[in-house]
């Protein structure tokens, strides 16, 4: 229990997902040392999940942090520490040499989601105001592009219309492309609240995958890879042909019905059947209860959004709620779920290379003038910027030679890591601004920019229901670190120097507030105007949704209620939507479909939650979820390693047979890359095709091959106290086994875990290298096991008579109960004799707990099966095991636990 005295307390948001939760951050006035949901945020009202819930846990790891700037003079060479003066004169030099020499285009800045909306501001007004390039662009264009493309292709403005409210009023919850009780917890706690107040509420999940969120589902339609569109064009069919649709609101309000009535003559429920795979009377009860409903809303993600189909599907889904007239009312509307907690915000600055400033169009020449006359400049240019793979495509031809990346991983995130991986090769000068010294992409950092964490910089954040949370600073940054704004103009007036344009001028800004307040001016008049928003307001009457005008007494709850939309004749516009398959298929060499996605307990790459020791325990490691009969044909048994191909790239990983998966398919989560696993993580293998108008990549689907990898050795090391500083200096080794994963466990004092598995045993100096990483070298200290004819060793580090370290080679199946019994400072003398024999068991009275359901509890698997298997139901669990009564995260699972001892017991 934290006892530190609490002496300061601010109001700040989650810098996890667009939920936006509201955090409070509790400090002792020098160091973030607890968090609280904010009861009085309209997002949360105090709830937060497993990782908002541990995000002071992330602020108190200092191992990892960048603390001062830190410049490579040549490549080969390691960085060395500068300063401030040093690096940005550097970095300007360098950019100014590359500009005057190639032109502007040359180059590039990849941005982030993750930044605060003055942030991003600044980054978006340095590139294409005072470099004059339009080669900015964002993390954002993984997540959500094909939402804003959606959005403005049929409601004229990238606005989404619904808020959280709007699902305890709706009748029919429509979730598509979204395991909203993993991605998005908070907001799935409002779907149970809904559930439990109307028993009538009708949830329709549309998903490829069996989930926690499809499996409380009313109607679960688990379609093929990329069908989307067919499924929503078929749902349109039967309510046309069931006199479902809403003429008036169709006559009222929106053009273009007719050529889409056309084509969906097309679709019927049969058709469409054999294209999604599920059944058409499904498609049928889909449409009738979503045409029926008082009320419907839409929540939809990255299901919809990552495909080269990205903006077809958000139309199609659309087309459905301006047919049904299912929008500008309560419980009605098709919401998108923003995946990073300022996607939005990043979208109203213009923060990419396609749009400008308060959502204006960069392809707009009006739009362009305005910019430049708010601006002070004599245009913005006209020619389109390189999207997020189009800038590493361009970065591996040699065409951008310098890039700036901030607050974001793509040698992580990006689809085809081959390709990313050389265009920063390629790249003549690499910047990298971050708070995480030790990720994929900082390693590539020519320089290195250390910046300020959440918790230690101000600014503003909006989420997915349009919602402004001014965020404060609750801490000073450590060492050198800086908020990212100010990097930025620091970085904007060395550069203007030697440029020979005023920097200075241009970005006067001495506060975020500032910059907040420019930002604010260039919205006026647009649609999400928020001239009549202020710190101070938002401070005192707490976070608003936009639009929020000059006078308005209080922000828009809800768009479009008069019916009138943001396009030149005031209609929403019907997509005239057809079905395209995913831009790449399966066939006889690559005859699997890769989805990929987020755990509950992880996020993005891991930059943050790889260095929180629980937040591994619900999910230790990456696993490819296949189909039995799967694994069966390929010979393949729950454990075993197996290689997975696409066309791009291959990837070693365990398989688990999961009834989750349709035959034909298998699934990998995202967040582990080449820091945490040998390889290059999942996007080794993803596809960098993406939507032609949103530019989003496919992330969603690749074809792929799945092998057995038979590593016949196998070792595992644990290592106690200073786990995460020992995984930082171990985590480069990683690409020198065949298979490795390293990871954290525990709570207090966490344990290091490292699984290996090689073709042939480690040569003696590589055993001794990864010994004196993790200082296991006193040989006073360790005890020793060894049976050469079967391959099998140990030895245990004991430190004031407790296990502080144990190798095992050749037999590791130990592992499990011991890295437990480290954690929880066992002491040898138990454990003797196990170290002395041939035993891979456990001493009698021990054994592994199981992976951990509830997180906030600490309440494992096996204590909860053990419960069920004695009848318990949910309220008796929380009455006796506690579990699922703090965050709720882990209720989903329970159920589902409950639910297949029942069937079991059957
Ligand atoms: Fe953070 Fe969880 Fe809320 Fe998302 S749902 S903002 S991750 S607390």
């Amino acid at each position: 229990m934290n006892t530190t005295p609490i002496t300061s307390l601010k109001k700040s948001a989650c810098a996890y997902c667009g939920v936006g939760c509201g955090v409070l951050i509790e400090t002792d006035g020098s160091r973030i040392v607890g968090v609280r949901g904010d009861a009085e945020h309209p997002a949360n009202f105090g709830r937060l999940c497993t990782k908002g819930a541990t995000l002071n846990l992330v602020a108190e790891q200092a191992e990892s942090r960048a603390l001062y700037p830190e410049l490579r003079s040549q490549r080969g060479d390691s960085r060395q520490r500068a300063s401030w003066d040093g690096a940005l004169d550097h970095a300007a030099e360098r950019f100014a040499a590359i500009i005057r020499e190639h032109g502007p285009d040359a180059v590039g800045f990849y941005i982030s989601g993750q930044l605060l909306t003055e942030d991003y501001y600044v980054f978006n007004k340095l590139v294409k105001g005072l470099i004059g390039t339009n080669n900015v662009d964002t993390n954002s264009r993984l997540c959500m592009s094909s939402a804003v493309t959606g959005y403005k292709a049929t409601l004229g403005a990238d606005a989404p219309p619904a808020c959280y409210d709007d699902i305890a009023a709706t009748d029919c919850l429509f979730i598509a492309g979204s395991n909203t009780a993993y991605a998005h917890p908070i907001v799935y706690r409002r779907i149970e609240d809904a559930r439990k107040a109307n028993p009538n509420l009708k949830v329709i999940v549309v998903d490829p995958r069996r989930t926690d969120t499809t499996r409380e589902a009313d109607l679960h339609l688990p379609i093929l890879p990329g069908t989307d569109v067919a499924l929503f064009n078929a749902m349109l069919y039967v309510m046309l042909w069931e006199g479902l649709l809403d003429q008036d609101y169709i006559a009222a309000h929106t053009s273009g019905f007719d050529e889409l009535r056309a084509t969906v003559r097309e679709y019927s429920p049969e058709t469409v059947a054999a294209v999604c795979g599920v059944p058409a009377a499904d498609i049928v009860t889909a449409a009738r209860w979503f045409g029926q409903s008082p009320a419907t809303l839409s929540l939809y993600c990255q299901g919809l959004n990552q495909s080269s189909h990205g903006t077809d599907k958000n139309t199609a889904l659309i087309n459905l709620h301006l047919a049904t007239g299912h929008i500008g009312r309560p419980g009605a509307g098709p919401f998108s779920l923003t995946g990073q907690p300022n996607a939005m915000g990043g979208r109203e600055v213009g923060g990419m290379a396609n749009l400008l400033s308060a959502h204006r169009d960069l392809a707009n020449p009006a739009h362009r003038d305005e910019i430049a006359r708010l601006w002070g400049i004599a245009s913005v240019p006209a020619t389109p910027g390189k999207t997020a793979v189009e800038m590493f495509e361009a970065a591996a031809r040699g065409e951008i030679k310098a890039l700036w990346i901030a607050c974001t991983n793509p040698a992580q995130s990006l689809p085809n890591q081959t390709l990313v991986r050389a265009a920063l090769q390629q790249a003549e000068f690499v910047v990298v601004q971050e708070v995480n010294a030790y990720t994929e992409t900082a390693e590539y950092a020519d320089l290195l920019l250390p910046a300020a964490a959440w918790g230690e910089k101000e600014g503003t954040v909006t989420n997915s229901e349009r919602r402004i949370t001014h965020v404060q600073a609750a801490i000073s940054a450590p060492g050198e670190c800086r908020p990212d704004w100010e990097i930025a103009v620091d970085f904007a007036h060395r550069l203007g120097a030697r440029l020979g344009k005023s920097g200075a001028t241009l970005f006067p800004y001495v506060n975020a507030e500032a910059v907040f307040n420019e930002h604010r001016e260039s919205t006026r008049g647009r649609d999400l105007d928020i001239t009549g928003l202020s710190y101070a307001l938002l401070d005192t009457c707490g976070p608003q949704q936009w639009p929020y005008p000059e006078g308005a007494q209080s922000g828009t709850v809800r768009l479009y209620e008069n019916g009138i939309f943001p396009t030149a004749d005031g209609r929403a516009r019907f997509a005239n939507t057809r079905y395209l398959p995913t831009a790449e298929t399966t066939d006889a060499r690559y005859p699997l479909h890769l989805n990929t996605g987020r755990l509950r307990d992880q996020w993005h790459g891991m930059s943050r939650t790889g260095m929180v020791a629980r937040l591994y325990s619900h999910v230790e490691s990456p696993v490819l979820s296949m189909h039995a009969d799967d694994m069966a044909r390929r010979g393949l048994k729950p454990g075993d390693l197996a290689r997975i191909k696409s066309r791009r790239g291959e990837l070693l990983v365990p398989v688990e047979a999961s009834d989750d998966m349709r035959i034909g398919q298998a699934f990998m989560p995202m967040h582990w890359g080449s820091r945490y696993i040998s390889g290059l993580g999942v996007n080794a293998l993803t596809m960098d095709q993406f939507d032609a108008v949103s530019k989003q990549p496919e992330l969603k689907h690749a074809a792929i091959q799945v092998e057995k990898a038979p590593l016949p050795w196998h070792m595992a090391v644990m290592r106690r106290d200073h786990a995460v500083a020992r995984m930082l200096r171990i985590q480069p080794l990683l690409a020198r086994f065949d298979y490795a994963s390293c990871g954290l466990y525990g709570r207090q004092n966490p344990v290091l875990v490292l699984r290996i598995a090689h073709a042939v045993p480690l040569p003696a100096d590589l055993l001794a290298e990864i010994d004196r990483l993790l200082d296991m070298r006193d040989e006073t200290s360790i005890m020793r096991y060894d049976d050469p004819k079967r391959g099998v060793a140990k030895r245990v580090l004991v430190e004031n008579g407790c296990v502080a370290g144990v190798r095992l080679t050749g037999e590791i199946a130990a592992r499990d109960w011991l890295k437990e019994m480290m954690a929880e400072g066992v002491q040898i003398a138990p454990l003797r004799s196990w170290v002395l024999a041939p035993l891979a068991t456990p001493p009698s009275g021990s054994g592994s707990r199981g992976r951990i359901v509830c997180n906030c509890l600490n309440v494992s698997d096996t204590q909860i099966a053990a419960a069920v298997s004695q009848g318990a139901d949910l309220p008796a669990l929380q009455a006796t095991l506690k579990c699922g009564t703090e965050c709720g995260s882990c209720v989903p699972e329970i159920k589902r636990m409950i639910a297949m001892g029942k069937r079991e017991a059957a």
